[in-house]
């Protein structure tokens, strides 16, 4: 396999798809040596079958307003792998949705899926519906018919979504409550519900901490602690709040915060107390991250992305893109000595170099943010045994199993200089996994 070969392939095949075509161009380099090893891989053509999705579902999602209107948005889910076990990946609901969008994050779910150990394959699906400014009733019915068309493409054992940007505990309870509906039974075809219905205590906290738990392995590598470190957070969503809650709790001092507006210093540092503002800020009044500096009399940025601040540690966990190879340089000449993506694929492939030429303590998305479908993974495993776990007994797990990525990262990306390359570690990684399953499935 000659990786850009394969990759001007797809580009010819599937134009106008950058996300998709940038995904896969970080993974095709990173596998290509590995995937050589291995004539039989070639021979049945796996690199084409393992880059283009099983199967893409796409409709029309028609709802009406508050005032009346008959409005149509795009409803998708991108089914990718499911060699190693059901196809499961989140639901996003924002404008920017689209096919390339889904490709991407679908392919790499893929990869992340095989990393957690678990049985799961990869998938995506969402929506170009608008969240913002929706009333209730407007998300609710929204909800109601997205799942009118894709109930009949999921459950339990075939394809189980859950969460992602623009979709929380309240769009999964509508879109549960909906499916059970249809299909006439109360199954874990969802992740992140509600305690009440078949949640797993920690899933909400799970793709945060589970980022940090990978952080604190990282810097274990070099003898660092988190303790006392400054840290720039994007976001301030699910995956944000939960990162600055972790770290708050292990002594790190969070800096930046921020929503597709623009973003907050605060060089005191975000407190307990002053995350908890935040949360109902955000999950309550779904308020502007603006309202935080106003409150708290700490600098606004609008229109900008914090990564021009001093700190020691970056945690991007808004969106993909977000960090450019300017902004990356920006933070090495900073003294930034790690960045741990929550987001997937926030960096883009010139702020990758960066990090990596500067050999800095680097961690992928589809590694560092694994803790979220894992404990998705968790609550499947509790829904099927009609059991719930503890707090402390997730926990535990969710810790063992980001030890564990990091402990496969080290195993497959460390360097002949000794420098761990963890993008390459996942990658390889979880091609592994999941070629291996392909290859003894036949052909298909
Ligand atoms: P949320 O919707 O809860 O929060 C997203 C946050 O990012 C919000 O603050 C939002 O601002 C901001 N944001 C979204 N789009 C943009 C944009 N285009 N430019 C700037 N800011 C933006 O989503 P999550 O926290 O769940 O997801 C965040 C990231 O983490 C995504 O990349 C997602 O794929 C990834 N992820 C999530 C997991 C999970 O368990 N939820 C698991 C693994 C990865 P605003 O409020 O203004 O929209």
């Amino acid at each position: 396999m000659n990786s850009t070969e394969v990759l001007n392939g797809l580009i010819r095949r599937f134009p106008n798809e950058p996300e998709y075509h940038q995904a896969v161009s970080e993974v095709l380099a990173s596998i290509e040596d590995v995937y050589n090893s291995h004539p039989e891989f070639e021979e049945y053509n796996l690199i084409e079958r393992l880059c283009i999705p099983d199967r893409i579902v796409s409709f029309r999602v028609t709802w009406t307003d508050d005032y009346g209107r008959v409005r149509t948005n795009m409803g998708y889910r991108v089914q990718h792998n499911c060699a190693i076990g059901p196809y499961k990946g989140g639901i996003r609901f924002h404008a920017s949705v689209n096919q390339s969008i889904l490709k991407f994050l679908a392919f790499e779910q893929t990869f992340k899926n095989a990393l957690t150990t678990l049985p799961m394959g990869g998938a995506k699906g969402g929506s170009d519906f608008n969240p913002k400014g929706k009333s209730d009733d407007e998300i609710m019915r929204f909800c109601q018919a997205f799942i009118l068309e894709l109930w009949r493409h999921i459950g339990p054992e075939t394809d189980v979504p859950a969460g992602d940007i623009g979709v929380g505990g309240r769009e999964i309870g509508y879109m549960f409550g909906m499916y059970k509906k249809l299909a006439r039974e109360h199954t874990g075809t969802f992740t992140g519900k509600g305690i009440t219905y078949g949640g797993s205590l920690m899933r909400p906290e799970a793709t945060g901490y589970g980022n940090v738990y990978f952080l604190q392995q990282m810097l274990a590598t070099r003898g660092l602690e988190l303790e006392g470190k400054t840290v720039c957070i994007s976001g301030s969503g699910n995956v944000a709040q939960y990162t600055a809650e972790k770290l708050i709790s292990l002594g790190a001092k969070v800096v930046t915060m921020s929503d597709s507006n623009g973003y907050i210093y605060d060089p005191d540092g975000i407190t307990r107390e002053k995350l908890d503002y935040i949360m109902h800020l955000k999950n309550v009044e779904r308020g502007r991250i603006r309202e935080y500096a106003e409150k708290y009399g700490c600098k606004y940025v609008e229109g900008a992305r914090p990564w021009g601040e001093k700190c020691d540690i970056a945690m991007p966990s808004a969106t993909q893109n977000e960090i450019n190879g300017d902004e990356a340089k920006t933070l090495l000449a900073n003294g930034c000595i790690a960045v741990s993506e929550g987001a997937n694929m926030p960096s883009t492939p010139e702020a990758v170099d960066a990090f990596l030429n500067a050999r800095i303590l680097y961690a992928p998305g589809k590694a560092a943010n694994a803790g979220g479908v894992s404990v998705s993974g968790l609550e499947m495993t509790q829904n099927s045994q009609k059991l719930s776990w503890s707090s402390e007994e997730v926990d535990n797990r969710l810790k063992s199993i980001m030890e564990n990525i990091h402990s496969q990262c080290v195993k497959y990306g460390t360097q002949a200089d000794g420098y761990v390359n963890y993008v390459k570690g996942a990658n390889v990684s979880g091609f592994m996994k999941v070629a291996t399953a392909m290859m003894e499935q036949g052909i298909l």
